[in-house]
């Protein structure tokens, strides 16, 4: 009897203890206050701020960078704040302190924070600050939309950690809600491009299929705000196509092959050619992905495809690319540079 006594206690204690979060914040907008709500030990605290403590505008960046002389590129970190920092701290990227110490580099993000781990917000605050240091110090941070950027806009909860379904709970709010259009989170992604070129190398979570650029001609701005603009729909759209209603519009740009979706380069059978001439097309050197992951950084067809989803997602390992003096190198975990060749 006490045994069983015993056992109902530890379940008891366990499952309460799994229960228990702590998240946030989530800084809500509206008309004269910003309203912050931190979960604590699973208890929402709310706090009114001045308007003025955050901004509530944000302009989208402009597409397009030249003579940036170091970039570094990551991907796919899916909530494993730990080891994003270590990796950035190894690599010098930041310090000790978390500050920017890249100087006038560009740092890019390409795609997928959120969904599978469990440090989301850690990491979106992080970057929201890192993103000011650099620009302050000469820098940027680019942090680029990929398709789970996408799927929490439009609610498709398959990928979240269990942790964010208990906060949306608490906070009586859908999950997409916490990333709303009123949030300070929520506007700021909604500001953020998908594709962009620096010098001669354009990123982009998935890719660029030759499906893509057919469609329409390539302006890497135009796309972008095509992006952005069609946010409000996403959920509209998808509904439809669910329902089975042809949609060349959702299929291009949210679709297989679309910019965040596309996985050919390691999957399909291209050719060096298939690639010059997507390349041609787009007028770019090299195409910078995540999405399709792999052990470490790696490049196909001669370096002119790079691939940057090091998998950190299982939260043991990952790695970063450095470009510098149109040299590309795999970072390590431990700060180390290896020329990728
Ligand atoms: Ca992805």
């Amino acid at each position: 009897m006490k045994k069983y006594l015993l056992i109902v206690l530890l379940v008891g204690f366990c499952i309460g203890k799994e229960q228990t979060i702590s998240d946030g914040p989530y800084i809500f907008i509206e008309k004269n206050e910003l309203i912050e709500k931190i979960i604590i030990n699973s208890r929402v605290i709310s706090k009114s701020l001045k308007t003025s403590s955050y901004d509530t505008i944000y302009q989208a960046e402009k597409s397009t960078f030249n003579k940036i002389k170091k970039i570094a590129a990551i991907s796919d970190i899916h909530g494993q704040y730990d080891l994003l920092i270590e990796l950035l701290q190894n690599n010098r990227i930041i310090d000790k302190s978390l500050n920017w110490s890249f100087g006038k580099g560009h740092f890019v993000i390409v795609g997928d924070i959120f969904d599978r781990g469990d440090k989301v917000n850690e990491i979106l605050w992080f970057i929201y600050e890192l993103e000011v240091q650099a620009k302050n110090q000469g820098g940027r941070v680019h942090y680029l939309l990929g398709n789970h950027e996408y799927m929490v806009l439009y609610n498709d909860l398959r990928y979240i950690h269990e942790k964010y379904d208990v906060s949306s709970k608490l906070l009586n709010l859908e999950y997409d809600e916490l990333y709303g259009d009123n949030t300070i989170i929520g506007r700021w992604l909604r500001s953020k491009s998908t594709i962009i070129k620096i010098n001669d190398n354009i990123f982009t979570h998935g890719g660029i299929s030759k499906d893509f650029i057919t469609y329409k001609n390539f302006n890497i701005e135009k796309i972008n705000n095509t992006m952005r603009r069609s946010i409000p729909r996403l959920k509209e759209l998808r509904k439809l196509r669910k329902e089975g209603q042809s949609n060349n519009f959702y299929d291009m740009y949210f679709g297989n092959k679309s910019l965040i979706w596309y996985r050919g380069y390691f999957e399909e059978d291209m050719t060096d050619t298939d690639i010059l001439s997507i390349l041609q097309l787009v007028d770019a050197n090299h195409i910078v992905v995540g999405h399709t992951s792999n052990e470490k950084v790696i490049q196909l067809y001669n370096n002119k495809i790079i691939g940057v989803d090091s998998s950190i997602k299982k939260g043991n390992y990952g790695e970063l690319l450095i470009i510098k003096s149109d040299r590309f190198f795999r970072a390590t975990l431990n700060g180390k540079l290896i020329e990728l060749n």
